[in-house]
Formats: C-alpha cells, structure tokens, sequence
C-alpha cells in the first residue's frame, strides 16, 4: 500500500505500470529517452530490480485514507488510529506532543518545529482524543493544548516497518535497477531535461535508479555541464575547478588529461566524501579511439560477494590510502582513507571508492594483510572487466552524459592525440542531496504534493 503511493507518485506515467524490462521502452516511447549511441538491442533484460515484488505487486490504487476510529491506551501512552480500510496505527503520546502542527509549535513558513526540546514533556499524558468533522484526529493534552492532525500526515508517518520503509524509499528513492553490458543506456534530449519538468523529473529517477542517463544535442561550447548544473541548483567544487577540461595536456596533473587508456575507476576517492554525480559533455571527438566505458560496481560487488565473499569481506572492512597531488585551482596535496565496497548498516552496497591512480603507494594494514588485501582487489577488478558487464559507448559532440560516481566505474580506451582535431570533454561534479533536493522539488511540482 505504501510502496504504491511512492511508485504512483515518483515515476511517470507509463513507468509505473511498467516492469523494469519495459520501463525505459516505455520513457522511450514518449520521446523522453532515446536510442543510446552504441548498445545492444535489448533494454534492461538483465537489470534487477531492487524490491521488485513490492514495486511490481503493489496496488495502485491511492485511496484517502479515512480515519474510523482514534483512542488513547493510556497505560501503553499510545494513540491508537483505526482506518477505514481496516488497518490500524499505534503513535506514542510523545512523538504526537513533539509533532504538534500548531502554529505555536510549527513555524509554518518553514515546515520547522519551533517547539523546544526543553518545553517538551516526554511523560506527557493525554486528557482526550478525538474525531474532528473533516476526518482529522484532535488530540487535547493535559495542559489544555489542542493538537490536530490530518489523516494522510498520520498515515504516512505510521510506526509499522511497512510504512517507514515505503517512507525512507519515497524520500531517498535507493531501489536501484542492477544491469551488465545489455544495458541500453536511458537517454533523453539536453534541451528537454533543461526547460520541462516532466523530462527534468524522469532524467533524474533514471540517474538515481539506473545510474547513467545519455544527454543528447547539447551545443558544443564549453558551459554547458554548468548550465546543467543549474537546473539541479549548484554544482561542486574541487581542486580540479569548478569545471575541468578534459584534454591531452603537457606536463599532465592528472592521468585524465593524457591520451592513454584509463581503466574503470571511480573520480576522486582521494577524498572522504567524494563528489557524487558526474556530468561529462564532449565538445571534440578524436578520429580515432576514446570510446567510454562504464560498469555498474554495486552490481559487481553483488556478484563479489557471490563468488568470493572473503574478497568481499576485505574490501568492504579495509580502509585503503589514496592520495593526490598538484595544482589546478590552487596546489593541494589531498589524503584519504576510504573502503574500496562501502556497505550501509544495513550490509547494503552505498558508495564504490576506486582509482588506481591515485590509490597511495602507503597501504595502512599488518604485512600478512598486503597478499590477501592484492587477491580481492584483483577478483573484484577482475569481474569488471568481464566483457559481459562492460557497456561501451562513443560520444559525439553535442552528447553529454551523466552518471552517479559513487557506484558506476567508468574508464577510457586510448586515442590518437591529433593537432588539428583535439578530443576534448567538459566535466563538473555534483553532490547526491542536491541531486535528490531537486528530483523532490520536481516530483512535488509534477505530481503534486507528496
Ligand atoms: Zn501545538
């Protein structure tokens, strides 16, 4: 039930009657996502779907949701909420006290509590509860003051763990599309996603679910990933500038700016919190060579865990050392220590940090760790690079993609560095919560309030 409001209100349309196999068919149907540069014929036919049978099984069916019956159990300090679609929902006299939607307690303005923790009574108890005319539950507390809440503020706010996972899932949106090489990468028009919210909307579900979104018919001048940018809100700034040029470059400062091959990495583990989107546009092609290759590391680190789960383990518990050292926008010399497998608490799979580049030649473990710490980082690059998780692409001028650098990997192969025909792309980088910020702002605009 609760999933069924989030899969209604976040995807579009078509999207939501979809199964993951014909969702970006669908997208593509209307003219949002087009055909990706190089791909395979088949979409997501190997994807997995995070919660599918949540996703998939749901009702759609949003009914309000009417309260039938509310009343205090004073010994347990709960309200009890009973709906008139049968379920009920248990709310402890302090969390309702705490979340009183009064103006003396909420700035409104804001949607901000003004209540002070130190005004809060945490062994409040209740004098009434009560059913107002318009289906709201009215709670009067001891003190005299007059709590009311709506229905749907109650409902979705219920303390069952059906309810706060279909809540934590409508605000983070972290039900991921899994995929290998088959993938066709979703693809949408850069001036569409630039001024219709509806296209802006379904190009930043498919960023978060899917991981890559293909822009297509930027012009080809620089500014245009900072123009992107701006339609999220701001972008991120680094040592690299607030965009970078990525070029063949005399006396390199980083191995981006050469011609030679890059192998699939994450940008910037050198730093503990490394930027979380990328956007990557290019203005110049070389004649030859340069295409771009991508892989899903969550979905590699899933099949890690599977095939060698002490290489998993490894990875996911030792804090590697990166470094990097230079100057661009100023000169820095930046130090981490991050896990190349980040896992939540949850155990689930959250942020990939790898750069061969710049991981430190200082690797902080006991000298028996050093063998065995080479062996999972090998299976793990090792099914990476597996050609059948590769997606391969060329980009043309005008194409611009974008791409969530905590989990996809991303390399280069070599070119042949031209005078007269310079490859050249654009990048800038962005941060997840943003990101996220604006697919909410979009989502309340194109579906109404959440
Ligand atoms: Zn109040």
């Amino acid at each position: 039930m609760w999933k069924s409001t989030f899969v209604r209100c976040a995807l579009p349309a078509l999207l939501q009657r979809s199964s993951s196999v014909t969702a970006c068919q669908a997208l593509r149907a209307r003219g949002r996502l087009g055909s990706p540069a190089v791909s395979p014929p088949c979409f997501l036919t190997s994807m997995q779907l995070r919660g599918q049978q949540t996703l998939v099984s749901a009702s759609l069916a949003m009914a309000r949701h009417g309260v039938r019956q509310a009343r205090a159990l004073h010994k347990e300090r709960l309200v009890e909420v009973e709906w008139e679609d049968g379920g009920q929902s248990l709310y402890p006299f302090t969390w309702l006290r705490d979340n009183c939607q009064c103006p003396l307690c909420t700035l409104q303005s804001a949607e901000a509590r003004s209540l002070l923790l130190s005004d809060l009574d945490i062994h409040t108890g209740v004098e009434t509860v009560q059913i107002t005319d318009s289906n709201k539950v009215s709670i009067v507390w001891p003190d005299q003051h007059t709590s009311v809440f709506d229905a749907e503020w109650l409902r979705k706010r219920c303390f069952s763990s059906a309810a706060r996972q279909a809540m934590q899932e409508e605000l983070f949106i972290n039900e991921r599309y899994y995929w290998d090489s088959k993938l066709r990468i979703p693809t949408a028009d850069f001036h569409e996603v630039l001024h219709d919210d509806k296209a802006a909307l379904a190009w930043l579900l498919a960023l978060r679910r899917v991981g890559i979104v293909y822009l297509k018919g930027a012009p080809t001048t620089r500014g245009q990933v900072a123009r992107l940018s701006e339609r999220i809100g701001y972008l991120r700034l680094t040592f690299y500038g607030h965009t970078w040029q990525v070029q063949d470059k005399p006396m390199a400062n980083n191995v981006a700016y050469t011609s030679g091959k890059l192998s699939l990495h994450t940008d910037y583990p050198a730093l503990h919190f490394p930027p979380g989107v990328q956007f990557l546009h290019c203005i110049n092609q070389a004649d030859e060579g340069g295409e771009s290759e991508v892989v899903d590391g969550f979905h590699m680190a899933e099949q890690l865990q599977k095939e060698d789960p002490g290489a998993f383990g490894t990875l996911t518990s030792l804090r590697v050392d990166f470094k990097d050292t230079g100057t661009d926008y100023c000169d820095f010399m930046v130090q981490s220590k991050n896990r190349i497998i980040d896992v939540d608490s949850e155990g689930r799979v959250c942020r990939i940090n790898f750069n061969n580049a710049t991981r430190d030649s200082v690797l902080d473990v006991p000298v028996e760790q050093v063998q065995p710490f080479y062996r999972a980082l090998k299976a793990y690059v090792d099914i990476m690079n597996r050609p059948e998780n590769v997606v391969t692409y060329r980009m043309e001028p005008g194409d611009l993609v974008t791409f969530d650098n905590w989990r996809l990997l991303h390399g280069r192969r070599s070119y042949v560095s031209s005078p007269d025909r310079l490859r050249h792309l654009e990048g800038a980088y962005l941060d997840w919560d943003e990101v996220m910020s604006r697919l909410r702002v979009l989502r309340k605009s194109v579906h109404g309030e959440m």
